[in-house]
């Protein structure tokens, strides 16, 4: 645990958070500044900057991640479907910031899922 980062003291629970996921790798919580109506981080427990700080080491933890989007976005109403006459709907989108051009403004590594019933930028 960094004793600067925001994210840690999430995870120590010595910040509250809108907790929505649990287990010995992640928590999930909601964005505090939500740009959608669905808006989660997905962060792992252990201290790691950026994505780019990620090594071989950091592939299965990489993988659980991704995996638990699709997941809370089905929780949170916005999953993907594809109904019985084979017609697409729901979805959400997945995004790591890395660094100040990638828009990175919390230095402990997350995922944002963000999705909903109203994009908020139309369709792209
Ligand atoms: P970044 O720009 O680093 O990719 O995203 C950081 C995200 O963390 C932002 O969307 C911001 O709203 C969110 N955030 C920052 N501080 C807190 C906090 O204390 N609690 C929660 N729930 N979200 C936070
Ligand atoms: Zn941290």
């Amino acid at each position: 645990m960094l004793d600067n980062c925001i994210f840690c003291k999430i995870v120590a629970g010595q910040i509250p958070s809108k907790l929505i996921h649990d287990d010995d790798d992640l928590i999930a919580f909601h964005d505090i500044n939500p740009a959608a109506p669905v808006h989660v981080l997905i962060v792992p427990k252990q201290h790691i900057a950026t994505l780019s700080d990620c090594t071989e080491n950091h592939v299965a933890l990489l993988g659980k991640m991704m995996l638990l989007a699709p997941k809370l976005a089905q929780q949170l109403g916005c999953g993907y479907e594809v109904d019985e006459t084979g017609k697409a709907g729901g979805g959400f989108k997945t995004l790591f910031n890395t660094g100040p051009d990638g828009g990175q403004e919390v230095y402990h590594l997350h995922l944002h899922v963000i999705g909903g019933p109203k994009p908020w930028r139309g369709q792209r």
